[in-house]
């Protein structure tokens, strides 16, 4: 058939919403209350986390709608080596929550360290919910670099993956992330509340 995957690669939007269903799911492990302020900064976390991984992609909204964006992008492309490469692998993983790690013990005074490590943590679940969304993608993800081995899931047959900004990306996940996200959620908004509190 004609229809290569279903997703190519996923939409900064689709990425937000899986990461905001992964936190839910999270949350509902481990409740937590923050109090309002840390929980909104918590939540705008876990989206700017799930955003972080295509920050390589030339077209990362960040970089393209900054002054310096473009200079700021060449320089992350080298070091992160192109698109999906470093910032979707394992090895890219630990070495954004150890950078955030020693920035935080760095310039954050102690007093505040358990706030900025719950940013952190908010953060890093947005950030690799990331690239195990993009496994379903016809591209895969190179967990595994600097070994170039994109893997996929399910390996085939390709029609059974995603492809992006497609009828199947913007009506069936989005439409199934809302279902998942209210079905966790029913029934546990007490949870959702208690994060404010
Ligand atoms: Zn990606």
């Amino acid at each position: 058939m004609g229809y290569t995957y279903i997703l190519r690669n996923m939409t900064g939007t689709t990425h937000q919403m899986i990461a905001l269903t992964t936190a839910f799911w999270v949350l509902l492990s481990y409740p937590v209350s923050l109090g309002p302020i840390l929980a909104i900064i918590a939540i705008f976390a876990v989206m700017i986390g799930a955003l972080t991984p295509d920050l390589d992609q030339p077209t990362a909204n960040l970089f393209r709608r900054t002054l310096g964006g473009k200079a700021a992008h060449k320089l992350f492309s080298a070091v992160s080596g192109g698109h999906r490469h470093f910032t979707h692998s394992i090895l890219g993983i630990g070495a954004v929550a150890l950078l955030f790690h020693w920035i935080i013990f760095q310039f954050i005074q102690p007093a505040f360290h358990p706030q900025a490590f719950i940013i952190l943590f908010a953060f890093m679940i947005g950030y690799i919910s990331h690239p195990i969304a993009d496994t379903l993608t016809d591209q895969g993800v190179p967990w595994l670099w600097p070994l170039h081995w994109n893997i996929k899931i399910p390996p085939g047959p390709e029609e059974l993956r995603v492809t992006t900004g497609s009828f199947v990306e913007l009506f069936l996940v989005r439409g199934a992330l809302v279902v998942v996200a209210f079905l966790l959620l029913s029934g546990h908004w007490q949870m959702l509340i208690g994060l404010f509190k």
